[in-house]
């Protein structure tokens, strides 16, 4: 495998998108307790970049989540790092860098509902809607992309190209 011979999207597009969703979420959370629920890794730029624009205050959390996506096709999630802050009259916004079977996040969701936050919602950089297995929409979406597996800003493949600011679409070789 190795990267498409030019960006997908380029920093400052991406940068452009953040902006957009940035906007929308301060107008949204405006005057509510507000939890930004990061899910590492792949969210670790976005979520940095989204809140560094945000002109509401809002306290900043992380999960980690293992999906096992093998035979099983409900796939099963294991929360490596559990959110920290109590959430609990809170409104979550659980922010992703990409939906794309919506095993993931509709396991989160689950995870953060259990604890009676006083909303919770999805943001997420990149959305697949035509490779869901269960019916899940995201709240803010920045980006809609078709079947294709992309790298870069904070995404990676067998953790690699994570550090690259642009995003790349990973393509097979010769
Ligand atoms: P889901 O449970 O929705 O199938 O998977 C969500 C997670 O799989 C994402 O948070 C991301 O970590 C990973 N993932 C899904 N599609 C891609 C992709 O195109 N590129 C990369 N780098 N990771 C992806
Ligand atoms: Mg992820």
């Amino acid at each position: 495998m190795k990267l498409s011979s030019s960006p997908l999207y380029t920093a400052s597009q991406i940068q452009g998108r953040v902006e957009v969703l940035a906007e929308k979420l301060s107008r949204d959370y405006a005057g509510r307790e507000t939890i930004a629920l990061i899910v590492l890794t792949g969210a670790l730029h976005f979520g940095s970049d989204l809140l560094r624009k945000m002109t509401v205050p809002v306290s900043i959390d992380f999960i980690r989540a293992k999906s096992y996506k093998g035979a099983a096709s409900t796939g099963r999630v294991e929360f490596l790092v559990p959110p920290s802050l109590p959430l609990e009259g809170k409104h979550v916004v659980i922010i992703e860098d990409i939906l794309d079977t919506g095993l993931t996040a509709s396991a989160i969701v689950d995870r953060i509902r259990a604890e009676d936050p006083a909303s919770v919602a999805i943001c997420s950089l990149f959305d697949k809607p035509k490779c869901r297995k269960i019916e899940l929409s995201g709240d803010y979406i920045g980006i809609e992309l078709e079947r294709q597996f992309v790298v870069g800003y904070g995404m990676d493949y067998e953790e690699r190209y994570r550090e690259l600011p642009d995003v790349y679409v990973l393509v097979d070789e010769e």
